[in-house]
């Protein structure tokens, strides 16, 4: 069984009820659902029956339990996750604008998220370490940068690999260091994730299938290119291919890259062919949009294995 170690922030989110609702005037929301893009990734990991583990911090509060419990329940290592006594576990807030676009307020650099530090990069989770998981969404405090280095260096004294999803958000980009950041964690990883978005960012002005060849230039294995609606598609130095997506009615689309991301990597460690693992990442994303809440899409093999059956 593949060992795949995460790094980042486990969250609550808080959703608004209404399409339209803003923050500027009361409304209702609906949470605390667990979330943090790193924690939907190692929880679909586990569902998918790799051995994982997250390293992060949590409010010694009810919000972290909501998180804790769940990705212990789906047979995450939470042992690496430290309860943070004087501060509350990290919050997202998120309004859905009526062209389908969100906003959210985060409460994650100046929560128990900020808080991890190069000392919460123990030796001992890498152990086995196939795959180090980290994303580009994780950049909030100034010590990301060397607490994601350390973690790639045990990975690889390990023999594990980095896998990397830009995850771009520009409200991090402002903060000094991060857009070098994120180009220097692309261009060490082994596997890539990105977004059409985050290869815009990467390229501008770039086509997004030349954008996902020019990465190959690098240490780079392969690219899964998430495409929304569209599906995905795979890159690597035999060629390339395009899966299309599952026909389904979007309900939130928060969450679905993670937990696509998640199950790609987790199906080809398993030793499934690219092809089978894109097809069931987009089973598992088109699921995920499906059903509200972050990491209320995640599925197991059983759900996925129906899906492909109906289609
Ligand atoms: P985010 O960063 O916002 O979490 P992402 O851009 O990383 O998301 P997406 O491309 O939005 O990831 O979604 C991941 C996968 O989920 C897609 O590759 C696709 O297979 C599937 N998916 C997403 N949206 C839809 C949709 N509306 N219908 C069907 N499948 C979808
Ligand atoms: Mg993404």
């Amino acid at each position: 069984m593949a060992r795949i170690v995460g790094v980042g922030e486990v969250l609550v989110e808080m959703m608004a009820t209404a399409p339209g609702q803003g923050f500027r005037a009361p409304g209702l929301f609906a949470g605390p659902y667990p979330s943090g893009a790193p924690a939907i990734f190692i929880d679909q990991a586990a569902r998918m029956g790799a051995s994982t583990a997250l390293i992060a911090c949590a409010g010694d509060d009810d919000f972290g339990r909501c998180v804790l419990d769940r990705l212990r329940a789906n047979g995450v290592d939470i042992s690496h996750i430290r309860a943070v006594p004087d501060v509350a576990t990290g919050i997202a807030f998120v309004c859905y604008r009526a062209d389908g676009g969100r906003d959210f307020i985060f409460h994650m650099g100046n929560a128990a998220a900020g808080r991890l530090t190069m000392d919460d990069i123990a030796p001992a989770a890498f152990d086995g370490c196939d795959v180090l998981h980290i994303m580009g969404s994780s950049l909030f405090a100034p010590e990301m940068g060397a607490v994601m280095r350390r973690a790639l260096a045990l990975t690889q004294a390990a023999g594990g690999k980095l896998s990397f999803d830009p995850n771009v958000r520009l409200e991090l980009l402002t903060r000094p260091g991060n857009a070098d950041l994120i180009r220097e964690l692309t261009a060490r990883a082994h596997y890539l994730l990105p977004s059409e978005a985050d290869l815009a960012f990467l390229f501008p002005g770039m086509a997004p299938d030349d954008a996902a060849r020019r990465l190959l230039d690098g240490p780079a294995a392969c690219v899964f290119l998430k495409r929304g609606a569209a599906g995905s598609s795979y890159f690597d130095r035999n060629g390339s291919f395009d899966m299309p997506a599952f026909a389904v009615t979007e309900v939130d689309p928060t969450g679905a890259g993670d937990c696509a991301g998640a199950t790609f990597m987790a199906c080809l460690l398993e030793g499934r062919t690219p092809q089978d693992a894109a097809r069931r990442a987009n089973a598992a994303g088109a699921l995920a949009v499906t059903r509200r809440g972050p990491m209320e899409g995640n599925s197991m093999p059983a759900e996925l294995d129906a899906m492909l059956e109906g289609h």
